[in-house]
């Protein structure tokens, strides 16, 4: 391996560790050195802004669900190949997912967020009230669209400190696919993409600027289709002949309904029927319902998971049909590292919050008032007014939660150490998963906090390169802290396929309407312009 050569007018002081098990030598890096290094690295992410700018109203544009996100890849691996990574396509057997990597030797440092967007939520960016680009389309009512841009850039901005001074180290990238159907994390993790990894940051889009370690609160899930195959026949000239798969279906849902009231409350269950058959008279012979199946912990996960298949299995006997079932997506709830998140807060620290214009402000207060946003945040009674001002302190795992959302970068934090960054892009007081979270995304809201994320991750990677103490603690306490009493076991088997079919009707509907709208940045300076908006606009004009 290479030695880092320090740059002139600094001395470098190396302490050789072998780190524990690997036989790999690494160096240890005077602090003079390394503040030099976050010095340069803030000042290339400040000169980024552009690019990020760029990426975030371009992914924006695409607006792609889960598993459809071929727009979105094929231009986010472009970047990375031009700027120098290797980009292996098609892991896991998934047509949108990939691996970027650059670099060489230890650490391997892992960069992940995700990609897709939510349906029906396709809207305007900077306008403060309903106003679709494409009538029904989907659209990132979820602020996917700006995670890439910050890993992305964080990570090339290190990368030009990595080859300006021979530091050595390896940089992976990855999309997380699907993250909206919890569709692909698992798979990656069955399929060893993260086994060479020591570390893992993941970003995802917030109103808030923070790092948390341990259990923040989260729900993990199993994600599963029922079907029920049965009997057709004229509805009304011969019912008793038919056997119908949609009665299984609104009997389950039934059943489901009961089954809640002995259920603890931290679960969360929601279904959609997903084909309830074709029209009124023919006995429906197929039909299918969807649901997630949502608590705190794997065993209490697994239980419910258990229930809901005996639950089907009762309604297939009740209508003489017969059932089978498959897994779509799953997640376990998340643990994230302490000693990487204490490095990542100092870090958020430093960089601080976007300095926001009045007209930011104006956005936020509009948006919270159209989704009559409550007057205090759920979490911790902090007054919600307009966008957040302040970076939050570290927090650490929750003593009790009531449950809620998933993601399945749980799934890789059971694996590898990782750290869950949230960056201040989108407006507080939101519901989430709606046309209203899109608002935010394509403005300067969602561009200069997506910038302050990528400093945050640019100054965290180095102190994961010229730091081995860090990983060592990192390590330490995934090992004695972590999976000291709980052990990662799959929801998903050998012989669960990612479920690439989702969203692809879908998608088939809206591509050729939402083309049009693709932003153009050699045309245009910014995705608003293209689109003509104002920022912000906060009432529709009159006569509308
Ligand atoms: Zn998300």
């Amino acid at each position: 391996m290479k030695f880092p050569s320090p740059k002139p007018g600094f001395i470098l002081f190396f302490v050789f560790v072998t780190i524990a098990g690997r036989g790999q030598v690494a160096a240890h890096y005077d602090t003079a050195f390394v503040e030099s290094l976050k010095k340069q690295a803030l000042a290339s992410v400040d000169n980024k802004a552009k690019p990020v700018q760029e990426m975030v109203d371009m992914v924006f544009s695409f607006g792609e669900l889960g598993f459809q996100e071929f727009e979105t890849s094929k231009y986010l691996t472009g970047v990375l190949e031009k700027n120098g990574f290797t980009v292996e396509r098609g892991v896991s057997g998934i047509p949108t997912a990939w691996i970027a990597r650059w670099g060489s030797g230890s650490p391997v440092i892992a960069l992940g967020s995700d990609l897709d967007c939510i349906p029906k939520a396709s809207q305007k960016p900077g306008v403060a009230y309903k106003s679709p680009i494409v009538d029904g389309a989907p659209g990132h009512g979820e602020g996917h669209n700006s995670g890439q841009a910050v890993i992305i850039f964080g990570a090339i901005a290190v990368k030009e400190l990595m080859e300006r001074n021979h530091l050595p180290g390896t940089l992976i990238i990855w999309p997380g696919v699907a993250e909206e159907v919890l569709g692909s994390k698992a798979w990656y993790i069955r399929d060893g993409i993260f086994k060479s990894v020591d570390a893992c940051i993941f970003t995802h889009v917030n109103s808030r600027f923070e790092a948390r370690y341990g259990d923040p609160g989260y729900n993990g899930m199993v994600s599963v289709q029922f079907s029920f195959d049965g009997e057709a026949a004229h509805a009304a000239a011969a019912p008793w002949r038919g056997k119908s798969a949609l009665d299984a279906v609104e009997l389950m849902d039934v059943g489901w309904n009961f089954k809640r009231e002995h259920l603890k409350p931290t679960q969360r269950s929601h279904y959609v029927i997903t084909d309830g058959g074709d029209q009124p008279n023919v006995v429906p012979s197929k039909a299918s319902v969807w649901y997630y199946f949502r608590e705190r912990t794997y065993p209490d996960i697994l239980s419910m998971y258990e229930a809901g298949q005996r639950i089907a299995q009762g309604a297939a006997l009740m209508t003489d049909t017969k059932m089978s079932f498959r897994i779509l997506g799953a997640a376990w709830p998340p643990h994230f590292n302490k000693p990487l998140a204490e490095a990542m807060t100092a870090n958020i620290g430093r960089v601080g919050m976007p300095v926001w214009t009045d007209a930011d402000q104006q956005l936020a207060r509009a948006v919270q008032k159209l989704v009559e946003a409550p007057k205090v945040d759920f979490e911790d009674g902090t007054p919600i007014d307009g966008l957040r001002t302040t970076v939050d302190a570290l927090k650490g795992s929750v003593p009790f939660s009531m449950g809620g959302g998933s993601d399945d970068v749980g799934d890789i934090s059971w694996n590898v150490p990782t750290i869950q960054l949230f960056y201040p892009a989108n407006i507080p007081g939101t519901k989430g998963h709606h046309w209203a979270d899109a608002i935010a995304m394509a403005t300067p809201i969602a561009h200069k906090g997506s910038v302050a994320g990528a400093k945050a991750v640019a100054l965290t990677l180095i102190d994961l390169i010229t730091n081995p103490a860090l990983l060592d603690s990192a390590k330490a306490y995934f090992t004695n802290v972590q999976t000291k009493d709980v052990h990662y076991v799959s929801f998903i088997t050998e012989k669960d396929p990612p479920s690439t079919f989702l969203n692809k009707a879908t998608m088939d509907k809206y591509r050729d309407q939402m083309r049009p709208f693709y932003y153009n940045p050699a045309k245009y300076k910014t995705y608003l312009d293209q689109l003509g908006i104002i920022y912000p606009t906060l009432e529709p004009a009159a006569g509308r």
